[in-house]
């Protein structure tokens, strides 16, 4: 009865360790697991880190053409600097001025200088004018400025008078037989001049130098100083016409290097100066969806290692809670199996004990029998109680072995000679196999018998139908072998291993119905590490086992 309640209540408690493993610990570990996997399945690709990054080029283009303006003002403030004064100098000599201008300048295309005064001036590169496009560029040029300045002249003044420095850029954007020409006119108002003078300068970029050196070193200079790409990506950039439909490739001014061909990810259209153009950034050799794609598979791919980790971390939990619960009920095993156990043989002890003082008991061989039987349960006990002790040394860490050089055929025969009597009348059949040319070991000779008595005990518990018990003692190679073998109840494949460790017993039922402490093979194993051997087992259930202990001689012997 009291045994039953101790069961129901350590594996009441079992149960509500579980539970509270599984309540506690992995139901949210996996309602985790669960909603993380949902929330990253609902988009496949970052969109967070996409409009992050169109974000960052948008700025990043509103800098670079910020940057563009700068430079073209920079350059233009130079040349506007160099202007002839419209008052004090006579036309030839600001005609010569301005040709200086653009023979130090070959970027330049066209200069002109409007005076409402003093007439209009428009002079050209004159390396180019053999060309016969240019020059009619150049008439087309004239006489358009000259016209619109003509009327609006005041207006233009009046728009720049607000702007630090006064300068207006003006651009003209078509189609041409060899491709796109792009034109842009920085016009400028001339310092230290009377309101009512209406005085403009200008100057005309050479198309040439904008896309084949100005854009290209800019667009250089931006992606490679200025700008930092997300993650370290290198980033490319490309100015391109933004007023024309067509493929892109055609339209394409300028690109920095490592553009490849794909479209931007982001488009920026210029508002100040080269107004009809556009700047476009991408990264170089990725997309920003590829990016983003390859985040959130590698945020899937962290997950699914967490995740994986928590699991791990959780059936391990899960194991060592179940081993400790287990371990517990052994230990609760135990201790009522050793006290049945020593009650048992005290109980008898004290019954023969009582009976022969009594002095009723009248005949020797009745007597003797008795004898026998009180020599036989105090051998029970101290074997019980020294293996007890024994244990506990060992879980201590203080058991200490006394290796001596030793006869092992010789001990292994006393050994057997002492219980020969025992086991034939328990009615075993016993056959011993004990080579006779062995070697001198160095062994510490009470463990070992030790050892071999709980196995031959063993032997002799668990036998029932068929009571064969075997003893075999021979060299194999380096190894000294001691081989114990019945014909007995035999033990399962899946428990063969778990009978050396400590507490352990079989669930067979002959086994329940048969005293035992769980500790003897422990201590078998033990023993035999100690002397730096193996046991092992070779059994089949219903048909009986073999347990061998391997000592090597050279270690034994060392
Ligand atoms: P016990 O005191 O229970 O015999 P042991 O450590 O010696 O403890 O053995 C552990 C268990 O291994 C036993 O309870 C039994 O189930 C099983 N066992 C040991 N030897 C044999 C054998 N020769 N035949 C069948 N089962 C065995």
């Amino acid at each position: 009865m009291k045994s039953k309640r101790k069961k129901f209540w350590s594996g009441n408690n079992r149960f509500r360790l579980m539970l509270t493993l599984e309540l506690a610990v992995m139901l949210p570990a996996a309602i985790l697991i669960y909603v993380n996997f949902k929330y990253l399945k609902s988009f496949e690709h970052n969109k967070v880190l996409e409009a992050t990054i169109q974000r960052d080029f948008q700025y990043m283009l509103a800098i670079s053409e910020k940057r563009i303006n700068e430079k073209i003002y920079t350059m233009t403030e130079e040349v506007r600097n160099l202007f002839p004064s419209p008052e004090s100098e006579t036309e030839l000599d600001k005609e010569r001025k301005l040709d200086l201008i653009l023979s130090k300048r070959p970027w330049l295309a066209h200069v002109f200088l409007y005076d409402s005064k003093k007439g209009f001036l428009f002079r050209s590169q004159p390396q180019q004018l053999g060309d016969k496009s240019f020059c009619e560029e150049r008439e087309r040029l004239a006489g358009m400025y000259q016209g619109w300045f003509g009327m609006q002249a005041r207006m233009l003044l009046d728009d720049m008078q607000q702007k630090n420095p006064p300068i207006t850029c003006y651009s003209e954007h078509a189609r041409r037989a060899g491709g796109y020409v792009y034109m842009m006119s920085a016009l400028f108002s001339l310092p230290q001049l009377s309101r009512d003078r209406e005085v403009l300068g200008g100057a005309v970029y050479d198309f040439n130098y904008l896309k084949q050196t100005f854009f290209p070193e800019m667009l250089e200079e931006l992606v490679t100083h200025k700008l930092n790409g997300e993650g370290g990506k290198q980033l490319a950039m490309m100015i391109y016409s933004g007023k024309y439909e067509g493929e892109l490739k055609d339209r394409l001014l300028a690109a920095s290097a490592g553009w490849g061909d794909g479209r931007p990810e982001v488009s920026h259209s210029f508002a100040d100066v080269f107004r009809g153009l556009a700047l476009g950034i991408k990264f170089q050799g990725t997309s920003v969806e590829a990016l983003s794609r390859h985040m959130a598979r590698q945020n899937f791919l962290i997950l699914g290692v967490l995740s994986l980790l928590l699991i791990g971390g959780l059936i391990m939990a899960y194991r060592s809670v179940s081993k400790e619960v287990e371990l517990a009920r052994l230990k609760s095993d135990f201790v009522s199996n050793v006290s049945h156990e020593l009650r048992t043989p005290l109980a008898l002890i004290r019954l023969y004990a009582e009976t022969l003082e009594l002095g009723r008991i009248k005949t020797q061989e009745k007597k003797e029998e008795y004898y026998g039987i009180i020599r036989k349960e105090s051998e029970r006990l101290t074997a019980l109680i020294n293996n007890i002790l024994d244990f506990s040394r060992i879980e201590a860490g203080r058991k200490e072995y006394d290796f001596r050089e030793t006869d092992i055929a010789e001990l292994v025969r006393n050994t057997l000679d002492a219980y020969r009597y025992q086991i034939e009348q328990q009615g075993f059949t016993f056959e011993q196999s004990i080579d006779s040319d062995l070697p001198a070991v160095r062994v510490d000779r009470e463990a070992i018998e030790r050892a071999l008595l709980n196995l031959l005990n063993n032997a002799l518990k668990y036998s029932s139908d068929e009571k064969f018990l075997g003893i075999n003692l021979y060299r194999a190679n380096s190894v000294l072998k001691l081989e114990v073998v019945d014909h007995g109840i035999g033990i399962a494949r899946r428990e063969q291993a778990k009978i050396f460790e400590k507490f352990y017993r079989t669930g067979d039922p002959l086994v329940h119905n048969t005293k035992g402490s769980g500790l003897g093979l422990s201590l078998v194993r033990h023993i035999t590490h100690a002397h730096g051997g193996e046991v092992e087992v070779e059994s089949t259930p219903g048909k009986g086992s073999k347990f061998t202990m391997s000592l090597p001689l050279a270690a034994a012997a060392g």
